[in-house]
């Protein structure tokens, strides 16, 4: 589904991402883990064209990304595929619940309010959120308002969901029905790549594991492979750190 070859990307003399080459199947679910700064979020927004690498090739679909394009149309059409969930929620502040799910599929996707409106309502349902169409962000608790966000990226039947630390800004006590949103959607088929800190989430939902350390994918397996016999030294230090 995902092809990604060589890809580099420096800020000035510091190189982010060194020559990364990753494949995801449909239906993966695929955990990024390692330390801070070492390109993890570089890597997603990549991907969805936040971020502009200097070497190497994105392909979706045997699509390829082009990260030159100035067109926002071709930007669109590519995000329309890979949405993203990000650490700080990203919902639009002066719209509702439900607004924030429609917007999307009314200005992306075209669709007529009607059908926009059942397609984020049944989303919404999905998420637990029913009961808060009518809510304003500001009137949603973090873990309330993740939910829509996930809401509103499922809602666009993206190819590839993207997510960067989707409940690292959130009180403890709210994220594991956050985490339990994901495992559903997760368990519905959608393809996803995360990067998360939370390993227990990560050992009993994500089909895949990569460690990325300076930029560079480290080891990449099932969650038994890199938490049973992790094969190299940086590997296991990061383990032992984060338990
Ligand atoms: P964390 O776990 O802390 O979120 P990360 O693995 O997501 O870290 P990135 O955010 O991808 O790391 O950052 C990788 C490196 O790139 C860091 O050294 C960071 O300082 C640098 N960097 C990221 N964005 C920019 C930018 N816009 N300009 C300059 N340097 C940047
Ligand atoms: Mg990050």
């Amino acid at each position: 589904l995902v092809e990604i070859r060589g890809l580099s990307k420096c800020f000035g003399s510091n190189i982010v991402l060194n020559n990364v080459d990753l494949s995801i199947n449909k239906g993966d679910v695929v955990a990024i883990i390692g330390p801070s700064g070492t390109g993890k979020s570089t890597l997603l927004r990549s991907i969805n064209l936040l971020e502009k690498p200097e070497q190497g090739t994105i392909t979706i679909n045997n699509k390829e990304i082009s990260f030159t394009t100035k067109s926002s149309k071709e930007k669109l059409e590519l995000r329309k595929n890979t949405e993203m969930v990000f650490q700080q929620f990203n919902l639009f502040k002066n719209r509702t619940a439900l607004e924030n799910v429609m917007e999307g599929l009314m200005t992306v996707k075209k669709l007529k309010k009607k059908e926009a409106k059942e397609i984020a309502l049944k989303h919404l349902e999905k998420v637990g959120m029913s009961d808060r169409l009518s809510h304003y962000p500001r009137h949603l608790s973090g873990g309330q308002q993740q939910r829509v966000a996930i809401a509103r990226a499922l809602a666009m039947e993206p190819e590839l969901l993207l997510m960067d630390e989707p409940t690292s800004a959130l009180d403890p006590e709210l994220v594991s029905e956050v985490l339990v949103t994901i495992k559903k959607a997760a368990q519905e088929g959608n393809t996803i790549l995360l990067v998360t800190h939370e390993m227990n989430f990560v050992k009993n939902v994500a089909t895949r594991i990569i460690f990325l350390e300076n930029g560079k994918i480290v080891a990449d397996g099932t969650p038994k492979e890199i938490f049973e016999s992790p094969k190299s030294d940086r590997l296991k230090d990061f383990l032992v750190k984060i338990h």
